[in-house]
């Protein structure tokens, strides 16, 4: 297999944060699961846990509140089998498991594997649930310092000097674009796992063949490899793009003020958070902490980042109340917003409008 990873720092965390029951989200915000709106990637054929055979996890899945940001492409490092059958696909999936429990970790570390056969299996429980849900991200045990940003994939096989079967990189374009279009994820944001450990990992190959990788997902979900602009916002700012910011942190659980005035307070608040996602600890919000802070709001929500756009929609002359409650009001000032800007007035704040929203 390959070199996954998680740090004895964050196994030891893991243990004094899980608690009882099944299913621990971090973040304690209250959303539901619903389908990306205007999807263009049909979702592939994906064999859930259960269907494999895997055995339970060893403690619960943590299933954080944020969407992962990035994916990371691995290989096994197992032989280059040339059975290529479902059923030898569960088999190793099942190794797999059994080789992680070994490593002393709670299941699988990858959320997804594709065998050279080119079928697509869960790795990590509940990974395929919080795909088809595009809000929220499984934490993994695949790539020490990204397990709480990022998608793992293994790829069967070792690619230091073979090539990938035809089948399996079709199935890991299909997985890659459906995972990007699923969280509002760039194409450019597929790495290797060498690029941030030290290791052989995803193999020479399959490492060379990340650009390709990305052109084709890119391709799929047309998107032309760019990622969103955002605005900077930093010490010595102030007005409405400050107050989202302190609103979003808020909904994060820092205690700060809503004043519109980026001081050393807010500052402080948002390393804090930076330094929890894993992202460059700067103070300064730019597209990575934007992309990482935001929440897809839809009727029903309610709290600290529906004040965030009932805040945006006033100061641009919608009549509402910035109660922290999203109902009808909201909703129908969202969608005529979308509509002003272009986009599919579905009334649901995504990535796209919340850019929209902090941007004009
Ligand atoms: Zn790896």
């Amino acid at each position: 297999m390959c070199h996954s990873c998680d740090s004895p720092s964050r196994r030891s965390f893991l243990k004094t944060v899980l608690g009882i029951g099944t299913i621990v989200l971090i973040g304690g915000i209250d959303r539901h699961f619903a389908p990306v709106a205007n999807a263009t990637v049909s979702a592939p054929s994906i064999v859930g846990c259960s269907t494999w055979g895997a055995q339970s996890p060893k403690q619960p899945i943590t299933v954080l509140s944020s969407r992962p940001t990035k994916i990371i492409v691995h290989h096994t490092d197992t032989a280059n089998t040339t059975d290529y059958s479902l059923s030898q696909a569960y088999q190793l999936a099942r190794n797999i498991q059994q080789w992680h429990f070994n490593r002393g970790w709670i299941d699988s570390g990858q959320h997804f594997m594709i065998s050279r056969g080119g079928y697509v299996l869960e790795g990590r429980h509940r990974s395929l649930e919080v795909l088809q849900g595009g809000l929220y991200h499984v934490r993994g045990a695949h790539c020490d310092g990204q397990n709480d940003v990022a998608v793992g994939i293994e790829n069967e096989g070792n690619y230091m000097s073979s090539q990938p079967p035809a089948a399996l990189y079709d199935r890991l374009v299909a997985l890659c674009a459906y995972i990007c279009q699923q969280y509002g994820i760039s194409s450019s944001q597929i790495y290797g796992h060498r690029d941030f450990n030290a290791t052989d990992c995803p193999g020479d190959q399959l490492y060379a063949l990340l650009p390709q990788l990305r052109q084709d997902v890119a391709a799929r979900i047309g998107d032309g490899g760019s990622t969103r602009t955002w605005p900077i916002v930093q010490r010595g700012h102030s007005g409405e793009r400050v107050k989202t910011v302190q609103y979003l942190l808020r909904a994060r659980g820092y205690s700060i003020t809503v004043d519109g005035i980026f001081g050393s307070g807010t500052e402080s608040a948002v390393k804090s958070f930076q330094s929890s996602k894993g992202l460059t600890v700067d103070g300064i919000v730019g597209p990575q902490t934007w992309e990482a802070l935001i929440i897809t709001l839809r009727n029903g929500n309610t709290g600290e980042a529906v004040k965030a756009v009932q805040s945006q929609l006033r100061a641009r002359g919608y009549n509402l109340t910035v109660d922290g409650i999203f109902g009808s009001g909201t909703e129908s000032a969202v969608k005529s917003f979308q509509s002003s800007k272009g986009l599919t007035a579905d009334g649901i704040v995504g990535p796209q409008t919340w850019n929209a929203l902090v941007n004009s």
